[in-house]
């Protein structure tokens, strides 16, 4: 072991710093810090000291930590950064965002935008009517916007007109001709007037996850020749004053500012042109695509982003600004549907390895037998042979370990030869990947024994549930261990998780300015739990999770810092997660049904005399016990 680790070590292996955004870092003692306020850098919370008030309340892991702090540093910086921008570009129009609830509708999570962006008077967006509901309740603010996204019914429509009554700047986004229609026939039903905001198909062609979202074929928004017709179609309707917004969305995590300046002149001429005709827009809505750099790498890649929010903001302003001048037309208010940017960083996953998969780890006697297999004597050889070529050697024990597959199948090798030759194997393998040195890792697949060799951390949570991106889009999200960041990490291991699905693994992670297929972590102490967090699962991560295995919701923990509290932080709330019962009755399962079906078998034995009656109480309770317990490995108590 070496004992010159340090911290920077950690960092330059881990990267915490490259995707923290300021907001997470390796402490002195070897523990992840958390600075959650980005007026306030100096208070800092100390993970190990958050676990430990988790545990005095008795919250299992896994556990969703929520950092409100975070979340309004995010509104505020957004804002605050097109404000500036605005100001010394001496642009004529202001910036009024909404936060597209989709991304994480948790309430408190909304609640807390809201009051964070009341003073820049920051309003909501929804994309369907269960989003819709939600915003009209919680969007109050008559100054605030609310953009109203997705494809909509009557029903949709309606509620829309209904927030216009209720005096709300509420702004309904044609995604489609026959929206307009239906819009235009409820207007006049109810009498009530709408604000009208168009949705353009891009012509700029986006790169990354989301592509599809711009481009001729796109699911959403109107051709050029659709806006056309619906601006003839709104003044034959006498309603052309209600066109208020132009939007485009071309997709999220934009890696590249490149496509973002170009949808933005885009944007901007096709607003001038329209104004030009007469359509007395105001806004101009360039929706959402703002990116995260998950793996700190400052560059193009689909988990990474090759700008900062001020150079977005500042590609924005200034190209709307130079188009709007040269066409001669008033400077837009900006509306940004910024989500990602705003939750990504506020919440991470918290949990416990319980466990390790190795295919080295079991000991097992290969010393030789009179009459043994010359396969077993054979890869015994090979073990005492690092003098060989790695390649060499390498080629021999596969070749072996080949031939002892067909020897066990035809019924020539007993089943300790098999295992004998097995942990030669591996033994091998472990020698050859200690043995490269630069020119030999230069060969593939000596290069590969290492990813072969690496462990598996089992993790007492599910990627289907908190991590659904890794799996379905293969998202990057950074995993470090909370604590022993001073000590050199001597195991390489890839995370797996508790459910019974193949998939339920990790396969990317951050190792210095790569991405691995594995990381190195700590080895696993008898006493001493292990702790890992999954970072940045704030946006879509936290809400998309399915239950898979019917491990349902996680606990959450809702943190604010406060310098005057010991360790600088309080626990605001604990919501409790699923727990078997309610994933269960998701599933139509009437637990209290299940509940007496067991106990009636139980009360049978009782009766039979096989089990003593206050035994058989006990291993009643014990099931309705689990029933409303936790769907995850529970530490004991
Ligand atoms: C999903 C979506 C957003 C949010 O995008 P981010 O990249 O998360 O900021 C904004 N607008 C629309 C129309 C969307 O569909």
């Amino acid at each position: 072991m070496n004992s010159s680790w340090t911290i920077e070590d950690s960092e330059d292996l881990y990267g915490v710093n490259r995707w923290g955004a300021g907001y997470f870092s390796i402490g002195e003692n070897g523990n992840i810090q958390v600075s959650p306020n980005h007026r306030k850098p100096e208070v800092g919370i100390d993970m190990a000291e958050v676990l430990a008030e988790m545990k005095a309340e008795g919250i299992q892991f896994p556990a969703v930590i929520r950092f409100h702090d975070i979340l309004r540093s995010q509104v505020e910086i957004l804002n605050e950064t097109f404000r500036d921008t605005i100001a010394e570009a001496e642009y004529e129009g202001q910036y009024i965002g909404v936060y597209p609830i989709k991304v994480n509708q948790m309430r408190e999570v909304v609640e807390e935008i809201l009051d964070a962006g009341e003073p820049y008077n920051y309003g909501l967006e929804a994309g369907s009517k269960p989003e819709l509901m939600a915003v009209m309740a919680y969007n109050d603010n008559p100054d605030a916007l609310t953009i109203l996204n997705g494809y909509k019914d009557e029903d949709y429509l309606t509620m829309a007109l209904l927030g216009r009554q209720l005096q709300r700047k509420m702004i309904v986004v044609i995604e489609k001709f026959s929206e307009l229609e239906m819009l235009m026939r409820l207007a006049k039903k109810y009498n009530v007037e709408p604000m009208i905001g168009l949705r353009s198909k891009m012509m700029v062609k986006s790169t990354g996850k989301w592509s599809s979202s711009s481009g001729d074929r796109a699911k959403f928004g109107l051709s050029i020749a659709e806006i056309v017709n619906a601006i003839d179609y709104l003044k034959q309707h006498d309603m052309l004053h209600c066109a208020k917004l132009l939007h485009f969305h071309i997709g999220s995590q934009l890696s590249d500012i490149r496509k973002i300046k170009e949808a933005v002149i885009e944007g901007a001429r096709l607003y001038a042109k329209l104004h030009q005709m007469g359509v007395p827009l105001e806004y101009l809505d360039i929706g959402g695509g703002l990116g995260i750099d998950y793996d700190g790498s400052s560059s193009t890649t689909d988990s990474s982003r090759n700008y900062s929010t001020e150079e977005y903001v500042a590609d924005i302003v200034y190209s709307v600004k130079q188009i709007c001048d040269l066409e001669k037309v008033p400077h837009p208010n900006l509306v940004s549907e910024s989500g990602r940017v705003i939750t990504a960083h506020h919440s991470m996953v918290v949990t416990n390895v319980v466990g390790e998969v190795s295919v080295t780890g079991t000991e097992f006697d290969i010393s030789p037998e009179d009459g043994e297999h010359v396969l077993v004597t054979n890869m015994r050889e090979l073990v005492n042979a690092p003098e060989m070529h790695p390649q060499e050697r390498y080629n021999d024990a596969a070749a072996y370990k080949q031939s002892t597959y067909e020897a066990f199948k035809l019924g020539i090798l007993t089943i300790v030869e098999m295992a004998k030759i097995d942990t030669m194997y591996w033994q091998i393998l472990t020698d050859i990947e200690q043995s490269l040195d630069e020119d030999t890792r230069q060969i593939q697949e000596l290069d590969d024994i290492g990813n072969r060799l690496a462990s598996q951390y089992l993790a007492n949570f599910s990627i289907f549930q908190s991590a659904a991106d890794t799996w379905a889009i293969g998202q990057l999200l950074p995993i470090v261990p909370l604590q022993r960041l001073n000590e050199e990490p001597n195991i390489r291991c890839s995370i797996a998780d508790i459910t019974c699905d193949s998939d339920g693994k990790i396969g990317k992670y951050i190792e210095h300015n790569q991405i691995s297929e594995n990381i190195p972590m700590h080895r696993l102490k008898k006493d001493e739990e292990y702790t890992i967090g999954m970072f940045l699962t704030g946006a879509y991560q936290d809400v998309m999770g399915d239950m898979h295995n019917l491990f349902g919701r996680l606990t959450e923990v809702h943190i604010f810092s406060h310098d005057e509290e010991p360790g600088a932080f309080y626990i605001e709330e604990i919501v409790p997660g699923h727990s078997a019962e309610k994933v269960l009755e998701a599933m139509q399962y009437n637990t209290d049904y299940m509940a007496k079906v067991v106990k009636k078998s139980i009360d049978r034995e009782i009766r039979q005399g096989k089990i003593p009656p206050r035994e058989g109480v006990r291993w009643t309770d014990f099931y309705e016990r689990c029933l409303a317990g936790t769907t995850y490995l529970s530490s004991g108590n």
